[in-house]
């Protein structure tokens, strides 16, 4: 299946998820085919946007099972910063929801403790 009827296949109103696309990657570590730094490689950024705007998402790491992993929202679009703007409260959407132009917000889970970090689904900003 190529990439664009695998993403098709996932959407609904315009959202992506990527879901099974995380699955593989956890499959890839546990069976050893990634190693875990090769999964668990969130940059310093992100990191921080995961202890500054992450939201508890009661779900328990997949990689090191230590604790809960955190969800940080993006929004990327233009002129926003090319690394993308880091959601924190509806006011910010609202601020977003309010430009000109199309905007695509990404969820992102990211582990605090083992650095694992993977897209969960992409939402054209409405
Ligand atoms: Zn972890």
């Amino acid at each position: 299946m190529s990439a664009s009827l695998h993403a098709a296949a996932n959407s609904a109103g315009g959202s992506i998820n990527y879901r099974l696309a995380r699955e593989r990657t956890i499959m890839a570590y546990k069976s050893g085919e990634a190693t875990r730094s090769e999964v668990c490689d969130a940059q310093s950024e992100l990191m921080r946007n995961a202890r500054e705007c992450g939201t508890p998402s009661g779900v328990r790491c997949p990689i090191c099972h230590e604790g809960e992993v955190v969800e940080v929202l993006y929004v990327f679009g233009p002129r926003l910063p090319a690394a993308g703007r880091c959601i924190v409260t509806e006011g910010d959407m609202e601020r977003i929801r309010r430009r000109k132009g199309n905007f695509t917000a990404y969820d992102v889970e990211v582990c605090p403790r083992c650095k694992w970090n993977h897209l969960l689904r992409t939402n054209p900003v409405v």
